[in-house]
């Protein structure tokens, strides 16, 4: 799995790993050397704050070890990078049945950035493991949506709790689908939700409510937030928009393969205080990992 993520993250690379490791490697590393330093971690979307924590770690410790040596900087460099994207985050999923309620699971995130792909993918994860898993398409305004979400779900061999009216009420269906979640004992849950953020008040009304309907019924155990990597600042904003109106609990940060940008990781979790918990690095069904801390700076370091 390392080596696939390693992969798929070579974009990634050539601006965090090997552009620092290069400016590391120099003979001598001085002002200059820091100060491209910031620059290349601020480009790869690292975030202000976090980079000035780095550089002004790394800066310490070098000078402390009075090393010059590429493979010790590399190292240190390696420390530090892993205590920023924090390994000691619970990274796990609620995905187990609590006595006779399945475990629910709503995925919220803009319109575009991955939502319905990552709910298929998961999905597969799953079953894969032996689970029940039933779906829900509460994004009623686009027709597209809810058969693109029952399309994934015929791939993988779950059913699909959809309404045939476009524009029905989106908390109705997400109701349906918890109801029959219940009824049928399934494992899990899986509720994909709509993202026009044109209409912000709009459909953060429509989260909110999706979100108090299925509470008649049974507790949500994770809301999972998907943000597109490549889309950078942008994708900060969404998050806050959607922290504001429910109580995210993981982030998947989807399109990974697709930026050089993996410090979004580390901004993204220091704004919201929330693990990113899976990436999705493709479009394809197997393109879903789990996070993990160090295997994710090891890519990058590659
Ligand atoms: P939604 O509107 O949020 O439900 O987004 P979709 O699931 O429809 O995905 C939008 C587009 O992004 C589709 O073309 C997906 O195949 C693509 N996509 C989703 N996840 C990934 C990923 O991790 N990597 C890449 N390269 N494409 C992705």
């Amino acid at each position: 799995r390392l080596n696939r993520l390693r992969a798929r993250l070579v974009k990634s690379n050539s601006i965090l790993g090997k552009g620092l490791l290069a400016l590391l490697s120099s003979d001598k590393i001085d002002e200059n050397v820091w100060d491209e330093v910031e620059e290349t971690l601020l480009l790869a979307d690292l975030g202000t704050e976090p980079t000035m924590q780095l550089v002004d770690a790394l800066r310490a410790r070098v000078k402390v070890q009075g090393t010059r040596s590429p493979e010790d900087v590399k190292a240190l460099l390696r420390e530090e990078l892993i205590k920023l994207v924090d390994p000691t985050m619970d990274r796990s999923l609620n995905v187990e049945r609590k006595g006779a309620h399945p475990a629910i699971m709503i995925v919220v995130g803009v319109n575009g950035v991955g939502k319905t792909t990552t709910v298929g993918k998961l999905a597969r994860v799953l079953v894969a493991e032996d689970k029940d898993v039933l779906l829900g398409a509460a994004d009623t305004f686009r027709a597209a949506a809810a058969e693109q979400l029952a399309t994934w779900g015929q791939r993988v061999g779950v059913a699909t709790v959809r309404s045939h009216v476009v524009g029905a009420d989106p908390a109705s269906v997400a109701y349906e689908a918890v109801k029959s979640g219940i009824e049928q004992e399934v494992d899990v849950v899986m509720i994909d939700t709509a993202g026009r953020l044109q209409n912000k008040v709009g459909l953060m009304d429509e989260l909110s409510k999706v979100k108090r309907v299925i509470e008649k019924l049974a507790e949500v155990d994770e809301v999972l937030l998907v943000l597109d990597a490549t889309t950078g600042q942008n994708g900060l904003n969404q998050a806050k928009v959607f922290s504001e109106v429910v109580n995210i609990t993981g982030i998947v940060l989807t399109k990974l393969d697709g930026t050089a940008k993996g410090g979004i990781v580390v901004a993204i979790q220091k704004a919201l205080g929330v693990p990113v918990k899976l990436v999705g690095l493709g479009e394809g069904p197997d393109d879903l990992a789990p996070f993990e801390a160090e295997a994710f700076v090891d890519a990058l370091l590659n």
